[in-house]
C-alpha cells in the first residue's frame, strides 16, 4: 500500500486539518487545526487510520515496510522542532503515543505518556528540570503504563507497588512518595514486568515506540472498543490513529496541572467554562480520581494566565468548530497548552440550548441547528426518569429482573396483577403498575389507570407496549424471569416473590425491574425546545398527526404540535367503563339482527359523545376514525367465571355464552374475522359507527366549531370490499346530514395494511378519498412475523454477532428494502389512479425517525403517531426536509455527492426513490440506499 501515512504538526506549521476526522482521527485533526490557527500546542505528527488498517490486516513487518521511514523522518523533525532528541541521555525528548478514531470513543483504546524513559534518560530528565522526583514519578508511570497497553501486564499488581509505598510511609498522596521510594518502585515494576514477560523491559527507546504504536493499533479491535462501536452503532470507521506529542508536564509542581473542560456546561447547555484541573499531575490521574479536582474558577484565581489564555481558546475554538467542544488541556509551569478538543457529549437540555444559542448568535443557521439534535434528545427530554440522586448501589441492591424497555422513563406504584384491580387501585388514588403475562383489549382500562406497566412476553411492538406508548407510559415488556399466579395472587420475578399492593419501581429506558419505590423526576421542557421545534416546523413539508381515542389524549396531542388526528381506534372506547363493555358484548352475543341492532343503539350515544369530544378537542383539524378493527372474540370473556356474570347480567344460559366464545375462535385471529370483514358482514354495526360519527360533526359543526372527518376502513384487500363499505358509508353519511339537513365535507379512505391492497392500490386508490399505511400490520403479513411473538427471537435476527439477519427491529423501524417497496408501489399507484391522493401513514413507524425520513422521500403528506412521539416526528420530518433540499442543491450544482434519493419536492417518482439514506442502516442490506 503506497501513499502517505504521517501528517505532523508544529511551531505554527501543519501538514493537516480539522476536516481530516477520518484520516487523522478526531484527536489528530483537532491537534493540526488547533496548531493551524495559531493556538498552543505542542508539536508532533500523526499516523493515519490507513495505516491502522494496513497492521491489522498485514501486521507488524509489513508496517514497517510501509510508514518505517515516514515515522523517521517525522521523528527527526520532532526533534527539531522541540530542540531535543528521542534517548538523548542529557536532555531527552518525551512523548505520549495516543489513540483517536473519527467518532469519540472516549477511554476504550489505549493511551501511553512519557515514553522515551530508560535508566539513562531518566537521569537527564531529573538534571535538565532539576528535579529527580518528577523524573522517577514519569517513570513509574511509564514503566506500568507501557507494560500493561504493550505487555498486556495486569495493572492492578504493578499500582499495588505504590499503594505499598504509601502504606509504609504513612502518606495518602502520591505526590508525597518521596524520590527514593518512587526508584525503588520504577526498579520493582521492572522486575515484575521481566518475571511476567520472559525478557527485561526494552532500553531501546525506537522498540518502545514501535510496540507503542503497534499497541494502540491493536486497541482498535480490543473487546470493550468492538463492544463500545456496537452499542453505540458506529459503523464504517477504518481505525485509529495514533498521536505521537511531545509530552508536556502537568506533573511539574503547584503551578502545573492537567485538566478537561467543555466551553459550555455540558448538562444545562450554560455558556460558560465548565470543567475540573488537578495540579502537579498527569491525564491519568484525573480519571483515576485520587484526588479531588479543583474547579475552573479556583483556576482562575490560582493560574491567571493560564485561566485567561483558556478563556481565549474557547471562543477560538467554538467558531471554529462551531459547535460546544470538549478539550483537554496541561499547564506547565504556569504556560498552557492543548492536548485535544473534539466535540463535547452533552444532555438533551443541553443539546438544544447550545443548538439553538450558536444559532442565534449566528454561528450556524437554524436549519444546522435543527439538525443538531436528535429523537433521543427529544425522547429523554419527556420522561420521569429515576432520579440520578439514589445512588448505584441502592438501585442495584433494589434490583430484580430486567425485559425489555419498550416505553423508555420510570414509574413506581403498587403490584396489580389484573386491569379490573389496577382500575380498582387507581380509582382509590393508588399508584400502581400494572404486571401480566401479556395485556389485551380487555386491560385497556386497568392499563390506562396504570402508572407503568410491566409484562411477562412479548416485544416491543406488542399490544401492551403499542398501547403504553400512546399515552407515553412507561412499560417493560418480555420479562422472562416474570410468572405470575392469578389464582395465588403472587408474581414471582427473579429472586423475589411479590403480592398485590408490594412497590415495585419499572426503568422503562433500561428494562430494569427494581423492588420498592425508587423516587422519580421529571424535567420541566426547557425553552430553547420550544425555539427548535419552532424552526423545525417551519422547515418541514410532512404533516404530523397523533394517534389517539380520547378528547384527553386529542388535546394533549395538539399540545406536543398534532396537527390533526391520524388514527382514532374505536375498539378503544368500547372498553371504557362497564355500561360500555356490557352493551359491546350484548351486540356479539345477539341473536338476531333486531337484538343486536338495539345493543348497538346503546352504544351509539357513548360512541357520539366519545366523537364529539374528539372534533371539540381538534377544533378544525382533519379528525381519521377508524372502524371497528379487532375481532369480536377479543371483546367477550374467556375464563368461565367472567363468563358466568356475563351470562347472569345479560339473562341469557351459560352455555349460549361459552358456545358464542367457542364459535367465534379462530387459528389465526390476526388473519381473520376482522377489520372491514366485520362491518361487511354485520353492517350494522358500521350504520351505527358512521352514524355516530356524522351525529357528532353536526352537533359539533352546529356549535360553531369546523369538523373535518376522515371516515378509514381497516384491512381492506380488495378493491371490491372498499367500494362496497364506501357506498355503504357515503349512503350513512348522506342520510344522517340528509336528516340535520346539513352539508359538511367528510372523506372516506382506507388503510393500507395488507400486502394485498398495496398491489391493487391502483384500484383502491381511484375510489378512495385517501390512503393510511399501516405498516404494523403491513409488517407483520409482508414478513410473516407476528407482532405479538416475534419478539422472541427478533432479537437474534438482528444481532450482528448472532443471525444478522435484518438491520433492525422491523416493527419499530420500517423495513425500507422489503415493506418499503411495497409503500411506493402504492404509493404511485393510487396517485397515479387518482392524483391528489391524500396519503399518510399511521402504524408505530409513523414515530420512528428514521422511517418518518422515508415517509418524507416515499413523497407522503403526513405521519401519524403516539402523542409522545409527535415532536420526534416533528424534528425527523424538519431533518428530513432538510437533507433532501441539500442533496437536490449538490445534485443541481453537478456536485459529486452520495446517491441518497430524494428531491426537494419529495414526491415519489421512482421505485426506487424513497430508498433510505438509511443512517445507521447497513447498505449491504439497502440495496434501495445504494441505487
Ligand atoms: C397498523 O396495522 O399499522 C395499524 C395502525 O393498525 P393496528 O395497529 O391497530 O392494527
Ligand atoms: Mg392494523
Amino acid at each position: 500500500m503506497a501513499g502517505r501515512y504521517v501528517y505532523s504538526f508544529g511551531r505554527g506549521r501543519a501538514e493537516g486539518h480539522g476536516g481530516m476526522k477520518d484520516l487523522l482521527g478526531g484527536k489528530g485533526a483537532g491537534l493540526q487545526e488547533m496548531t493551524r490557527i495559531g493556538l498552543p500546542v505542542p508539536a508532533g505528527f500523526i499516523i493515519s487510520t490507513v495505516a491502522c488498517v494496513l497492521y491489522l490486516k498485514r501486521g507488524r513487518e509489513a508496517l514497517r515496510r510501509a510508514i518505517g521511514r515516514e515515522v523517521e523522518r517525522n521523528l527527526r523533525r520532532l526533534e527539531r522542532a522541540t530542540g531535543r532528541r528521542l534517548g538523548d541521555e542529557r536532555d531527552p525528548l518525551l512523548v505520549s503515543v495516543r489513540s483517536g478514531a473519527a467518532r469519540s470513543m472516549p477511554g476504550m483504546m489505549e493511551t501511553i505518556l512519557n515514553l522515551g524513559l530508560n535508566d539513562r534518560t531518566v537521569r537527564g530528565l531529573a538534571e535538565r528540570t532539576g528535579n529527580e522526583r518528577f523524573a522517577y514519578d514519569a517513570y513509574r508511570r511509564f514503566l506500568s503504563a507501557y507494560g500493561c497497553v504493550v505487555f498486556g501486564v495486569p495493572r492492578d499488581p504493578m499500582e499495588q507497588f505504590l499503594r505499598d509505598a504509601k502504606t509504609r510511609l504513612g502518606v495518602q498522596e502520591d505526590t508525597a512518595v518521596p524520590v527514593e521510594a518512587l526508584r525503588t518502585i520504577c526498579r520493582q515494576l521492572q522486575t515484575h514486568i521481566r518475571e511476567v514477560i520472559g525478557r527485561p523491559f526494552p532500553e531501546s527507546v525506537e522498540e518502545q515506540l514501535w510496540g507503542a504504536i503497534e499497541a494502540v493499533f491493536r486497541s482498535w479491535m480490543a473487546e470493550k472498543a468492538v463492544t463500545y462501536r456496537r452499542v453505540e452503532r458506529i459503523s464504517g470507521l477504518p481505525g485509529t490513529a495514533v498521536s505521537v506529542v511531545q509530552m508536556v508536564f502537568g506533573n511539574l509542581g503547584e503551578t502545573s496541572g492537567t485538566g478537561v473542560c467543555f466551553t459550555r456546561d455540558p448538562n444545562t447547555g450554560e455558556k460558560t467554562l465548565y470543567g475540573d484541573l488537578l495540579l502537579n499531575a498527569q491525564g491519568e490521574d484525573v480519571v483515576a480520581g485520587i484526588r479531588t479536582p479543583m474547579s475552573l474558577s479556583e483556576m482562575r484565581r490560582r493560574l491567571p494566565r493560564a485561566y485567561k489564555e483558556l478563556d481565549r481558546v474557547r471562543t477560538i475554538l467554538e467558531r471554529r468548530f462551531r459547535d460546544m467542544q470538549d478539550l483537554e488541556f496541561t499547564v506547565e509551569e504556569g504556560r498552557l497548552y492543548m492536548l485535544q478538543c473534539r466535540t463535547g457529549k452533552r444532555s438533551p437540555r443541553a443539546a438544544f440550548r447550545i443548538a439553538r444559542d450558536l444559532a442565534k448568535q449566528g454561528v450556524i443557521t437554524r436549519a444546522e441547528a435543527v439538525g443538531r439534535v436528535t429523537p433521543e434528545d427529544i425522547e429523554r427530554l419527556f420522561y420521569p426518569v429515576l432520579d440520578p440522586r439514589v445512588p448505584r448501589s441502592e438501585r442495584e441492591a433494589r434490583w430484580l429482573a430486567t425485559g425489555i424497555g419498550a416505553v423508555p422513563g420510570a414509574a413506581t406504584g403498587e403490584v396489580a396483577l389484573t386491569a379490573r384491580l389496577a382500575e380498582k387501585a387507581a380509582g382509590a388514588g393508588r399508584q400502581v403498575i400494572l404486571v401480566r403475562r401479556e395485556t389485551s383489549p380487555e386491560d385497556v382500562a386497568g392499563m390506562h389507570a396504570a402508572q407503568g406497566i410491566l409484562t411477562a412476553t412479548g416485544g416491543k411492538t406488542s399490544h401492551a407496549a403499542v398501547v403504553a406508548r400512546g399515552w407515553g407510559k412507561t412499560c417493560v415488556v418480555g420479562c422472562e424471569e416474570l410468572s405470575i399466579d392469578e389464582a395465588e395472587g403472587t408474581a414471582r420475578i427473579g429472586r423475589r416473590t411479590l403480592r398485590a399492593g408490594d412497590l415495585i419501581t419499572l426503568d422503562g429506558t433500561g428494562g430494569a425491574v427494581y423492588e420498592g419505590s425508587i423516587p422519580l423526576t421529571r424535567p420541566a421542557l426547557p425553552e430553547a425546545y420550544h425555539d427548535i421545534m419552532g424552526w423545525a416546523d417551519s422547515m418541514r413539508r410532512l404533516g404530523v398527526r397523533a394517534n389517539v381515542d380520547t378528547p384527553y389524549d386529542a388535546l394533549k396531542a395538539v399540545e406536543m404540535g398534532a396537527e390533526g388526528i391520524g388514527l382514532c381506534r374505536t375498539e378503544h372506547m368500547f372498553f371504557d367503563s362497564e355500561d360500555r363493555r356490557l352493551a359491546i358484548r350484548e351486540m356479539i352475543l345477539a341473536a338476531n339482527v333486531e337484538t343486536r341492532r338495539s345493543a348497538l343503539a346503546r352504544l351509539l350515544p357513548f360512541q357520539r359523545q366519545d366523537f364529539e369530544g374528539i372534533f371539540e378537542a381538534m377544533d378544525g383539524r382533519p379528525v381519521t376514525i377508524r372502524l371497528l378493527d379487532p375481532p369480536l372474540h377479543e371483546f367477550l370473556p374467556h375464563s368461565e367465571e367472567e363468563q358466568r356474570a356475563l351470562a347472569a347480567r345479560l339473562h341469557l344460559p351459560i352455555e349460549t355464552v361459552a358456545r358464542r366464545v367457542e364459535q367465534l375462535k379462530e387459528a389465526n385471529p390476526m388473519l381473520g374475522h376482522r377489520g372491514c370483514r366485520v362491518c361487511l358482514t354485520y353492517p350494522e354495526i358500521l350504520e351505527m359507527q358512521v352514524r355516530a360519527i356524522i351525529e357528532a360533526a353536526v352537533a359539533v359543526r352546529r356549535r360553531g366549531i369546523k369538523v373535518l372527518p376522515e371516515i378509514m376502513h381497516p384491512l381492506i384487500m380488495d378493491p371490491k370490499e372498499f367500494d362496497q363499505v364506501a357506498r355503504h358509508t357515503r349512503e350513512v353519511a348522506g342520510e344522517v346530514l340528509g336528516e340535520h339537513d346539513m352539508a359538511i365535507p367528510y372523506l372516506v379512505g382506507t388503510m393500507i395494511e395488507v400486502p394485498r391492497a398495496a398491489l391493487l392500490a391502483g384500484a383502491i386508490g381511484a375510489a378512495a378519498d385517501f390512503f393510511s399505511f399501516g405498516t404494523n400490520d403491513l409488517t407483520q403479513m409482508t414478513m410473516a412475523l407476528s407482532r405479538d411473538d416475534a419478539g422472541r427471537f427478533l432479537p437474534e435476527y438482528v444481532d450482528d454477532r448472532r443471525l444478522g439477519i435484518l438491520a433492525d427491529d422491523p416493527f419499530q423501524t420500517l423495513d425500507q428494502e422489503g415493506v418499503g417497496q411495497l409503500v411506493i408501489w402504492a404509493i404511485e399507484r393510487g396517485r397515479a389512479a387518482h392524483p391528489g391522493l391524500k396519503i399518510g401513514i399511521c402504524g408505530e413507524h409513523g414515530g420512528e425517525a428514521r422511517s418518518v425520513g422515508f415517509c418524507h422521500r416515499a413523497g407522503m403528506d403526513y405521519v401519524s403517531c403516539s402523542p409522545y412521539r409527535i415532536p420526534i416526528a416533528r424534528l425527523a420530518a424538519a431533518q428530513a426536509a432538510i437533507e433532501s433540499r441539500s442533496a437536490g442543491r449538490a445534485a443541481a450544482t453537478g456536485a459529486r455527492h452520495r446517491a441518497r434519493p430524494g428531491g426537494g419536492d419529495g414526491r415519489a417518482r421512482s421505485g426506487n426513490r424513497a430508498g433510505g439514506s438509511g443512517g445507521r442502516q447497513r447498505g449491504r442490506r439497502h440495496p434501495v440506499a445504494q441505487a
